[in-house]
């Protein structure tokens, strides 16, 4: 698998024998970067041009890197109000498993709502 430091050399524009184009210094997705004098590692550096030009052209790189980024977030545990499963959230407000279970419940308000009204 290529890596994102292999894709920005072979397949970033703005990269120019090291050093980035755009930020006239070095790639810091490959010798990470410096902000108001706290080092900040490669790993950690998100470059707006690589996600939206470069990325895109490794498919497999592109769902790995959003992959470690769905990782960093906490992730809670809930019972979905729909089947009672539990299932992983990444969103405190979700209340259902999936599309499913949410397009089920729904249907079951919208019935509930029309029986009052043919009253
Ligand atoms: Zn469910």
């Amino acid at each position: 698998m290529t890596t994102i430091q292999e894709l920005v050399k072979k397949s970033c524009a703005t990269y120019v024998n090291g050093e980035c184009a755009l930020l006239g210094s070095e790639c810091p997705l490959i010798s990470g970067t410096e902000y108001r004098g706290k080092k900040i590692p490669a790993s950690d550096f998100n470059c707006n041009y690589f996600e939206q030009y470069v990325l895109p052209l490794d498919k497999t790189l592109e769902s790995v890197y959003y992959g470690k980024e769905t990782v960093r977030v906490m992730t809670v545990n809930k019972n979905c109000k729909g089947c009672g499963e539990a299932f992983k959230s990444v969103s405190n407000r979700a209340v259902y498993c999936g599309d499913i279970c949410r397009k089920s419940a729904r249907k079951k308000s919208h019935r509930k709502y029309n029986h009052k009204r043919s009253k």
